[in-house]
């Protein structure tokens, strides 16, 4: 499963961030999602999948 995040929608909520740090982090210049293991395994795709059911915008999604 890979993650892929649509900087266009994400409102910098850090959400997901909160959720997984190991995931995902937050750009300094405008607080957008940056995807740090975009193919997660394990428990970590667990919380991958927990990232993109709180985000509040629909940014982050996993496919494959
Ligand atoms: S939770 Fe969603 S909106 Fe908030 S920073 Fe992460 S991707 Fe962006």
């Amino acid at each position: 499963m890979k993650i892929t995040a649509d900087v266009g929608r994400c409102v910098g909520a850090g959400q997901c961030v909160l959720t997984e740090p190991a995931l995902f982090d937050q750009s300094e210049d405008d607080g957008t999602v940056i995807v740090l293991v975009d193919e997660p395994e394990g428990v970590l795709l667990d919380h991958a999948r927990e990232a993109v059911r709180v985000c509040p915008s629909q940014a982050i999604s996993l496919s494959g």
